[in-house]
């Protein structure tokens, strides 16, 4: 495995409040997302939920014909197994790694375990839930009434949001699976872009040149997807502490105070404050070590 990431390069872990903090740091166990590792598929249990802080996990559904199509995506903004804590059991979609990278998963019966005790756990993965719900609804309107070109753009847009730098790896079959279209397709709305020299493409690897060109091409989608997620999740853990506009949303107390804010605890979060002491074992080999 590379080098471990910071568990808080993900923005819903570094959003947790110090209490929970403590506890949540003894049970998360870093992992590498492998391209191409699977990590649930439809109808099947899952078994922990994966917090990534780089790379991009895709979610996808399938039809009988065996084709697929993307519904939604997830980085360093969200989890994956959303179902865990909503207590569906399984989901009808595949999650699959789309870009590799690094990420933290924690066991199943312990996010579904502290979502009953905490408060503020329960109103963070709430309010990612009804952001992903939003993806997927923009997503499925996307595909009916836009143009490939567009979707071409909006995914590409997606993507940057949760990388680094300005490269994409993806190949023009890869993008016609996740978008659901024939491959010629994407082939001639990237072959568009790039002469509008807004991206650059080679060998499975494109470089966009452009970006505020492919916002202005895209739909207008991805911008309300992110206006969503920007209103209902913190913003990037080196911006947050600042980030007076997300803190005015809130209607719950903020629970990234600092360090040393003493918390005002609310109705069960007095019971489980309790009950995470009692809880709390030794750490296990992969867990996380940082303070
Ligand atoms: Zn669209």
């Amino acid at each position: 495995m590379a080098c471990p990431e910071d568990p808080k390069s993900n923005r819903l872990l570094a959003a947790l409040m110090a209490a929970d903090w403590q506890h949540w740091r003894r049970h998360l166990e870093n992992v590498d997302l492998r391209l191409g590792q699977v990590l649930h598929e439809p109808g099947r249990p899952l078994l922990h939920a994966y917090f990534p802080t780089s790379g991009i996990v895709s979610l996808c559904h399938l039809v009988s014909s065996g084709a697929s199509c993307e519904i939604a995506v997830v980085g360093n903004e969200g989890i994956v197994g959303t179902t865990l804590f909503l207590d569906g059991g399984t989901t009808t979609s595949r999650g699959s790694v789309l870009i590799a990278g690094q990420g933290f998963r924690i066991g199943a019966q312990m996010i579904r375990d502290e979502f009953e005790r905490s408060d503020s756990v329960r109103f963070l993965l709430l309010r990612y839930t009804q952001a992903l719900a939003t993806q997927i609804a923009q997503t499925a309107a996307c595909n009916r009434h836009h143009t490939i070109d567009q979707q071409v753009c909006g995914w590409l847009l997606h993507s940057l949001d949760r990388l680094r730098g300005s490269e994409v790896v993806a190949t023009q079959q890869l993008i016609a699976s996740m978008l659901g279209v024939r491959r010629e397709s994407v082939t001639e709305a990237t072959g568009r872009l790039q002469a509008a020299e807004l991206i650059h493409c080679a060998r499975g690897h494109i470089s966009v040149l452009d970006r505020a060109g492919l916002e202005r091409r895209s739909c207008e989608c991805h911008a309300v997807v992110k206006k969503e997620y920007d209103r209902l999740l913190p913003q990037e853990p080196a911006a947050h502490p600042a980030n007076a506009a997300w803190r005015a949303g809130m209607t719950q107390p903020l629970f990234t105070a600092p360090r040393g804010t003493k918390l005002q605890p609310r109705g069960k979060t007095d019971r489980s404050f309790q009950r995470s002491g009692a809880r709390a074992g030794p750490a296990s080999v992969n867990s996380v070590s940082t303070p």
